[in-house]
């Protein structure tokens, strides 16, 4: 059974963001640094950049949604 995690690690909800390379210098040496200690931050990472580089292998066309707009 899947149970709703807390959130009681800040750094699992930037994990997203990192993994799209959008955070400033200094948040990506603190996500890098908890990164190299917290084993379910860098398994959750992994897995996002796994969809990254999915996402990055779809055409705009294939993002655009039917109804949209
Ligand atoms: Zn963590």
């Amino acid at each position: 059974m899947s149970q709703p995690e807390r959130s009681d690690d800040p750094f699992k909800l930037a994990l997203g963001v990192f993994a799209l390379d959008a955070l400033s210098d200094d948040e990506v040496r603190v996500m890098e640094a908890h990164i190299a200690r917290c084993r379910r931050c860098r398994a959750e990472y992994d897995g996002f950049r796994d969809v990254v580089a999915g996402l990055a292998l779809l055409s705009e066309d294939d993002m655009r949604q039917p109804g949209g707009e």
